[in-house]
């Protein structure tokens, strides 16, 4: 059984963004990038299916600028057999990519595609949507479990005030949501040996999509600053300020 994971190159998790001065967008200029946190346990469920001899390929697809290379060799040393890059320039939204990886998928014919449940850069949510309603095939979003079966896989969700649990009949889309398993550590000989695992390229123009936006940022501003806070003597004190100056009480 091939799975497909598709892996984002974003900004780290750990860098705090700095907005651009003319407010147009977030300054990526020498800002450490690396893979999307989901798209990590996205590779890292596709591995585990495949040690546990559920599955038999594992074909990591990055779209995006030329450094998504880097992206896809670290999926290749997490334990990814190949890689695909949809390379371009272009500014590309949430129903561009899922354009593009309905066709990566329509090529590749795999059983699963999994995805992060969000893009911690543009926080949109919406790609493994897109991606299982463009392809028609069921989606099994936010998963904290997955157990696969003969010809249907079981997702267990994290949905508000507990867990949901669904069948879906594959080929299945399925999103992953933070709990569903840690991503292993990668080691030295793995990011050796991922270099010599095949990387193939493609465009958008290649698969015959067209990439242009649908949206236009209008503005991106950061929170606003908190004010400093003051020191009360007592309880008392802060009774009398809660009623007379916040008037919460
Ligand atoms: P989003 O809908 O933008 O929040 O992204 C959800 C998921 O879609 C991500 O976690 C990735 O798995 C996938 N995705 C989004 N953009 C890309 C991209 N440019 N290349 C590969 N995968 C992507």
């Amino acid at each position: 059984m091939k799975v497909l994971v598709a892996v984002k190159r974003v900004v780290d998790y750990n860098v705090k963004v700095r907005v651009k001065a003319d407010g147009s967008d977030v300054d990526v200029a020498n800002v450490k990038m690396s893979m999307n946190p989901f798209d990590e346990i996205a590779v890292e469920e596709a591995v585990r299916l495949k040690e546990a001899g559920k599955a038999t390929e594992i074909v990591a697809v990055s779209m995006g600028v030329k450094q998504c290379e880097e992206t896809l060799r670290t999926a290749l040393a997490m334990g990814a057999d190949r890689a695909i890059h949809v390379e371009t320039d272009a500014e590309l939204q949430p129903l561009a990519v899922a354009k593009l990886l309905k066709q990566v998928a329509v090529k590749e014919a795999p059983q699963l595609v999994i995805l992060g449940k969000q893009a911690i850069d543009d926080d949109a949510n919406q790609t493994g949507q897109m991606t299982a309603a463009l392809l028609g095939w069921a989606q099994g979003t936010f998963a904290s479990k997955v157990e696969l079966g003969d010809g249907s896989v079981n997702v267990t969700r994290e949905v508000d005030g507990g867990l949901e649990t669904v069948k879906l009949s594959l080929p299945a889309v399925l999103t992953t949501d933070l709990r569903l398993n840690e991503p292993r550590y990668v080691k030295l000989p793995n990011i050796m040996a991922a270099k010599k695992k095949p990387l193939d390229k493609t465009s958008p123009a290649d698969l015959g999509v067209d990439v242009t936006p649908r949206l236009k940022t209008l503005k991106v501003a950061e929170p606003a600053k908190r004010s400093a806070g003051v020191k009360v003597a007592n309880a008392a004190e802060l009774v009398a300020k809660l009623k007379n100056e916040a008037k919460v009480l």
